[in-house]
């Protein structure tokens, strides 16, 4: 079944708001939001080709899974990420699903990778899209611009260069649609809905393919499992503050809470914490999506005690995913709401489809856990020499369930290893299983590291880093950060260019360093310190010690 069909025939919830703006408080129901869907998609294709037949990509890793076309969108939160998501399902296309915040270089990497021929950028992202766009050879007359504004206007210098806007199109298609009601398109299958982008356990990031089942199966699991019992209805209100381009948000802002007709007001920019609590206040938001970091702000940050009376009354329940949090934190936080409010920890990962654990109904939850199983979703713990573990044993957990997605596109071998004989995915995490069915996370084994619940991987930083001619050799790792979870550090091992440089100026090759990531790369992936050393060191296999790197950032281990 096509997402299109799920949101719009099977949500019992049409007619209640499905997103408000935080910025203008303007909301749009599920019913509007369907019929600027069929616009939008009538648009689409008139205007571009979209879902034509003869208009199909052809390439072999498309074709291998199922894929038709693919729509980039590259947007921060925003209240017409679902319309463009869903028009692209209407028509059949997949959508990249790429985070507003990326840079052009990133940009032009995530479109190549994804093989996307039309982009969906919001204004606030065009200026990098287009000098993306330009790189990956995507004609400027297929980017269609989205704006949080209602009667958005393109500054005509975009205009003049064949820049289309979403309002144009939804506006050619609806007059299109009165002209002749019966042209009104039918919904084109496709199997896959998203592609997402991750690392996986080890490597650079790569293209996740996203069925539209995965996403189906796991809002109906966290529906009837894991939504804390009775405490969402109809009407309520959810925080859209994680990236609806992560998997996280897109399964739960984007699909989960406008089902149930929850409206999730988008944040597309995060205002000053205290506007933000303030918001939290005056919208009457109840239902917190989080990662980490904004837990520990909801805990440390001074603003937070002068709305205590107003955030008792108005929170019902948050869910915590994406990175760890501690159990002490978690009571804590617990406390900022009324006895009502309900804390619960969800384990999730972009490969999985979204999340594996989460709180089912009737158990009680356990602060410092990631909850129990979601239905239909099995796991197993495997110790290191590749034996299943009983409960109470930590070791490398193993999962599987109908939310878990087929691999990564064009990349057979990174999809081989990243599952076991007999389809259990192998996560990175290491996990231990309480006999009662309690996850907790304790420890990564993956090459990854998360900075405010972002994916950021070693590989991609270290590949760019020995591509300076400064530096012959890199490794990076996370280093604890009270206020990220983790931030990346450097370790480097200069070239004869780099070390006559740092002979006159140590200090002045750092900054460098750190510029040039500072330079091309999202905030989050910046480098927090660099290390000067003689050598990286390796695994027998040639992959870099992170264990060796840690110690060595914890002075457990001199440098070699
Ligand atoms: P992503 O694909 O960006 O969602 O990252 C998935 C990874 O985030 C997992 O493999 C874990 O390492 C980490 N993660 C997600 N949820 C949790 C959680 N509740 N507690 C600890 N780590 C988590």
């Amino acid at each position: 079944m096509s997402l299109y069909n799920f949101m719009f025939i099977n949500s019992p919830s049409l007619e209640k708001p499905w997103f408000v703006d935080a910025a203008t408080d303007r909301a749009v129901t599920g019913y509007q939001v369907r019929a600027r869907v069929d616009r939008l998609a009538q648009g689409l294709n008139a205007q571009l080709g979209l879902g034509n037949k003869d208009y199909a990509s052809s390439t072999p890793s498309h074709q291998d899974c199922g894929i038709k076309d693919v729509v980039g969108l590259v947007s921060p939160n925003s209240i017409d990420f679902g319309t463009v998501v869903w028009a692209s399902h209407k028509l059949g296309c997949t959508v990249a699903s790429i985070n507003g915040g990326a840079t052009a270089e990133e940009l032009k990497h995530q479109f190549t990778l994804s093989g996307t021929r039309t982009i969906f950028a919001h204004i606030d992202a065009l200026d990098k899209v287009i000098q993306a766009a330009e790189k990956a050879v995507i004609p400027l007359t297929r980017i269609v611009v989205i704006s949080d504004e209602e009667n958005f206007v393109l500054p005509s210098d975009f205009a003049e260069r064949g820049i289309l806007t979403a309002d144009a199109l939804v506006k050619l298609g609806g007059e299109q649609l009165s002209a002749n009601p019966g042209s009104t398109l039918e919904v084109r299958l496709n199997p896959i809905a998203f592609l997402c982008f991750s690392s996986g356990t080890t490597g650079l990031p790569k293209a996740v393919i996203v069925p539209h089942a995965s996403i189906i199966a796991n809002v109906n699991q966290v529906r009837v499992a894991a939504v804390p019992g009775g405490r969402m209805s109809p009407g309520d209100k959810s925080l859209g503050v994680i990236p609806f381009s992560h998997m996280f948000g897109l399964v739960t802002l984007v699909h989960l809470c406008p089902f149930l007709g929850i409206a999730t007001v988008a944040f597309n920019t995060m205002p000053s914490f205290k506007v933000f609590l303030e918001a939290i206040v005056r919208l009457r938001i109840g239902h917190l999506f989080l990662a980490p970091p904004l837990v520990s702000a909801f805990v440390k940050h001074p603003a937070t005690p002068k709305y205590e009376q107003e955030l008792k009354n108005v929170l019902r329940s948050a869910m915590v995913a994406a990175a760890p949090l501690d159990s002490e934190m978690e009571s804590v936080f617990r406390k900022i709401g009324g006895p009502e409010f309900l804390v619960t920890q969800g384990f999730g990962m972009t490969e999985c489809g979204g999340l594996i654990t989460g709180l089912p109904a009737g158990s009680k939850p356990l602060p410092g856990s990631v909850g129990r199983l979601l239905e239909g979703t099995e796991a197993k713990i495997v110790g290191e020499d590749g034996q299943v573990l009983p409960p109470g044993s930590r070791g490398h957990l193993c999962v599987r369930g109908p939310q878990l997605c087929p691999g990564y596109l064009g990349n057979a071998q990174a999809t081989r290893e990243a599952f076991d004989g007999e389809g259990f995915l192998l996560t990175g995490d290491i996990a231990e299983i309480s006999e009662e069915g309690y996850f907790h996370i304790v420890d990564r084994i993956k090459y990854m590291i998360k900075t405010k619940g972002y994916q950021v991987s070693p590989a991609e930083l270290e590949a760019h880093l020995m591509g300076l001619d400064t530096v012959d050799d890199a490794g990076v790792i996370g280093r604890p950060d009270d206020r990220s979870g983790e931030v990346a550090v450097a370790f480097v091992v200069l070239s004869a260019l780099g070390r006559n440089k740092a002979a006159a100026n140590p200090d002045a090759v750092k900054e460098s360093v750190m510029r040039s990531i500072r330079d091309t790369k999202s905030e989050y992936k910046w480098l927090h310190d660099v290390y000067f050393v003689q050598a990286i060191p390796r695994l027998p296999s040639g992959k870099i010690s992170s264990k060796k790197l840690r110690a060595m950032l914890d002075g457990t281990v001199e440098e070699e």
